[in-house]
């Protein structure tokens, strides 16, 4: 054998400015590489309670139950759905991207009878819409998602709590892309259930869903049966409704290791609540509000810089994400001949797309621990080089003109 294929892992150097993942936060990564402890070591379980709280205060809820599920994004969305929903229960979702369509699916696994609603790529439902779609359908539950990386667009969800009320919906988002970049008010917006990931604004790996479930949520996982008798203990075992299918995904059972019962389920992921933790305090010591303002900055001024360059943002701009930028390829140029050139002469990175917008659009993301002024200067003046060598002028250095003057404005800089 040649060992030599088996180097010690030694990954190149990227700066990576696509839909996520992101470059981590060093301090992340220092966190995760804390040795581990016994999963009911009071150090642990204190972690874990002080992990809680500190998501309470990015989903800016007093749910108690607020946790990680462990897993990727779509870890957390699979649990909450799988949790909440029925077989036959009636879901309904506003589709405005590809992840709308992942949540049908999921929910359709589910066993749901899943309606769904669009809009054109590249915009976002007026609550009207949806309003009207609820009290046409009656469903129990209206599935969202804030922001949709496939297309950049942030659906505004204030007014959608009270409408979901009115009707008695219960009304779940995935906040996975849009979460610490953008305002998210689980309480004053009424959201029975949201799922999150680190590897978006949160500046972490991929592999953690912090979640967090109201109370009319609570209940109406509590109401669902659990499959094993012999391990009835808790109070959601004792359920009238059909079973979860699932033992990984049963919120019932994660609620009752995270509560403090303390009840046996799987081996928290260690490193990963370390890394989770540290993001929202990371988060927390820069103030959310001032977080989401960074990526507010930092997104605006990457659209400045890709105008001053001539290029055309994509969709709807009153909506856009402040963390995801959509950029129109020109014409003649080819996007994966852009993308690779990027990569391989300046180690960067940015995002291609999916569906209807393949090879049309480019994504840049500003977020997490890369939604800084070094970042975006670096992007824009190598896509202008890249762009230029292959064929599209632009105006040298206007791009970074362009940048600085945004940043120049948000400092209060005349020149
Ligand atoms: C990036 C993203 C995810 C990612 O899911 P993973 O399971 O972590 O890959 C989920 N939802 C949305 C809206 C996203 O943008």
């Amino acid at each position: 054998m040649n060992n030599d294929l088996y180097a010690q892992i030694n990954p190149p150097h990227r700066l990576l400015m696509g839909p996520g993942p992101i470059n981590a936060d060093p301090r992340v990564l220092r966190a995760m590489a804390c040795q581990l402890i016994g999963q009911y070591d009071p150090a642990m379980t204190e972690y874990m309670n002080q992990t809680m709280a500190l998501y309470r205060q990015l989903f800016r809820t007093e749910n108690r139950w607020t946790m990680l599920v462990d897993g990727t994004s779509r870890a957390g969305i699979e649990a909450i759905l799988l949790s909440a929903i029925r077989p036959g229960d009636r879901v309904l979702v506003p589709v405005f991207g590809r992840f709308g369509h992942l949540l049908c699916e999921i929910a359709r696994r589910c066993r749901a009878d899943v309606h769904t609603i669009e809009v054109p790529w590249g915009e976002v439902f007026t609550p009207d819409k949806i309003e009207y779609a609820i009290q046409r359908l009656r469903p129990r539950a209206l599935l969202t998602v804030q922001g949709d990386t496939s297309t950049t667009m942030l659906q505004p969800l204030a007014e959608l709590g009270d409408i979901c009320r009115r009707h008695d919906v219960l009304f779940y988002t995935d906040a996975t892309a849009s979460f610490g970049g953008n305002a998210l008010e689980t309480d004053a917006w009424g959201l029975d259930a949201v799922s999150a990931g680190l590897q978006k604004c949160l500046g972490g790996p991929s592999g953690s869903a912090p979640i967090t479930l109201s109370p009319k949520m609570e209940a109406a996982i509590r109401r669902r049966r659990c499959v094993e008798q012999g391990i009835r203990t808790a109070e959601h075992r004792d359920g009238e409704e059909e079973m979860i299918y699932s033992n990984y995904f049963d919120l019932g059972m994660v609620m009752d290791y995270w509560g403090p019962e303390r009840l046996n389920h799987h081996t928290e992921a260690t490193s990963m609540l370390f890394a989770a933790r540290e993001c929202a305090r990371v988060m927390l010591e820069e103030g959310l509000d001032k977080g989401i303002a960074r990526h507010a900055l930092h997104g605006e001024a990457l659209v400045a810089g890709l105008e001053g360059m001539g290029l055309r943002i994509y969709g709807d701009k009153q909506h856009k994400m402040n963390n995801v930028t959509g950029v129109v390829i020109p014409e003649g140029i080819q996007g994966e001949q852009i993308r690779h050139c990027l990569l391989n002469d300046f180690a960067i990175e940015i995002g291609t797309s999916f569906g209807p917008l393949q090879g049309k659009i480019w994504r840049i993301g500003t977020m997490g621990y890369n939604a800084r002024k070094d970042c975006v200067m670096q992007t824009l003046s190598a896509l202008e080089a890249v762009l230029n060598r292959h064929g599209f002028r632009t105006v040298q250095g206007a791009a970074l003109q362009a940048a600085w003057d945004r940043y120049d404005a948000s400092a209060g800089v005349t020149r």
